[in-house]
């Protein structure tokens, strides 16, 4: 019996790569910048579209720490963060000494709830502070609302940053996720849809924006000979040989989302006749990468000897994201709950969604559920 160990999101190269690397090494482009970072960008501006400026960076996390510099954020300010998420979109908060205040979700998306963000906000400005972002997340590739979202941020005068490092190829209304927010991130890290062994990217549509948002990558050199620096810099620039697992990864970026929507497709249909199961479906306007495939079960217990009985197997889940507001590290901040997502840590999986799997893998999740 194939006892072979399944991933729950694999690294999946494309085969060219390694060509990208080996030309990094011949023309000595060992370093955080050269014609893999540039062609990188260029690629990533070219599939995003809507005239969007990238910067190619170390990580996601680095983007997102740049995207809240450059909207403004500053010690004792507060800033709005969906609640459902991976701890990485709040972390940044923090490191510049602001307070995140979490929101919860509603359960057409799983993502940030209209309706609450709007008591928040009102809220805050009551308590005296009106928030300075609002970070808004497309979990599992799926896009938050985006017109309630940016209805609500322009009537507060409020910045967006989107955070779409799980949703590289999704799409809202058929415009690219990466390309709604005043700033957007991305991220390559190693589970992601495609990625560069760790990086990320900030995109804006203003050249500024992405220009200064290299400068305060590379150490914020002013202009001059010497070393000079009139602000704090920071070392987050792409290197050079990952950015050629990019570019490398950028030419099957489109059959690596039709390979995750496919993954869907089969456990839904799969497990169509248990009627207690749920799959998270495409609201109208609403295209998913599908980045992880997530299990809605009926209770904790089910969800739990789910599975336990996959790890028996030698196949990984895991239970979706734990909201923030729930993580001890933050308890202390000001939240804005409702309960979805709440439930949903507590009945969900996400089940083995690689790029790379087989019908014998998928078969075996199957068997296994
Ligand atoms: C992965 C991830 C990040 C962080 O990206 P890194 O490249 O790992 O730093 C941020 N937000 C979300 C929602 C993520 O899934």
């Amino acid at each position: 019996m194939n006892n072979k160990k399944i991933w729950l999101s694999s690294p999946h190269m494309g085969g060219t790569e390694l060509n990208y690397i080996h030309e990094a090494f011949e023309s000595n482009w060992v370093a955080p910048l050269g014609p893999n970072v540039d062609g990188f960008e260029k690629d990533l501006e070219t599939f995003l579209g809507q005239e969007s400026h990238v910067a190619a960076l170390s990580s996601g996390t680095a983007a997102l720490h740049l995207a809240l510099i450059l909207v403004g954020v500053q010690a004792g300010d507060e800033v709005i963060c969906q609640s459902m998420t991976f701890s990485a979109s709040a972390n940044p908060i923090t490191y510049l000494g602001a307070n995140p205040i979490f929101v919860d979700s509603e359960e057409l998306t799983w993502n940030i709830c209209p309706e609450l963000l709007e008591t928040a906000i009102q809220d805050r400005i009551a308590n005296g502070k009106k928030p300075k972002a609002i970070i808004a997340v497309h979990l599992y590739g799926m896009p938050y609302q985006h017109s309630e979202i940016r209805a609500i941020a322009d009537r507060y005068e409020i910045p967006i940053i989107e955070d779409a490092a799980e949703a590289l190829g999704s799409q809202y209304k058929g415009q690219n996720c990466g390309t709604l927010g005043d700033i957007s991130i991305l991220s390559f890290n190693g589970n992601k849809i495609i990625t560069t062994s760790g990086g990320g990217a900030l995109v804006s549509s203003q050249q500024e924006i992405r220009d200064k948002a290299v400068f305060l990558a590379t150490q914020a050199r002013d202009a001059a000979p010497h070393y000079q620096h009139s602000e704090i810099g920071y070392n987050y620039r792409m290197s050079n040989v990952v950015a050629g697992i990019g570019r490398g990864q950028m030419e099957v970026l489109n059959e690596r989302v039709a390979a995750r929507r496919k993954n869907f497709e089969f456990y839904q249909e799969s497990l169509a006749q248990h009627v207690e199961f749920r799959f998270l479906q495409e609201p109208e306007g609403h295209y998913s990468n599908r980045w992880l495939s997530c299990l809605l079960t009926e209770s904790f217990e089910q969800r739990e000897r789910i599975r336990l009985n996959l790890e028996k197997e030698n196949i990984e889940t895991r239970p979706l994201w734990k909201p923030m507001h729930l993580q001890p590290v933050f308890a202390k901040f000001p939240q804005y709950s409702n309960g979805t997502s709440e439930n949903l840590f507590e009945i969900g999986l996400c089940l083995p969604s690689g790029s790379d799997l087989t019908t014998e893998d998928l078969n075996r999740v199957i068997e296994g559920v």
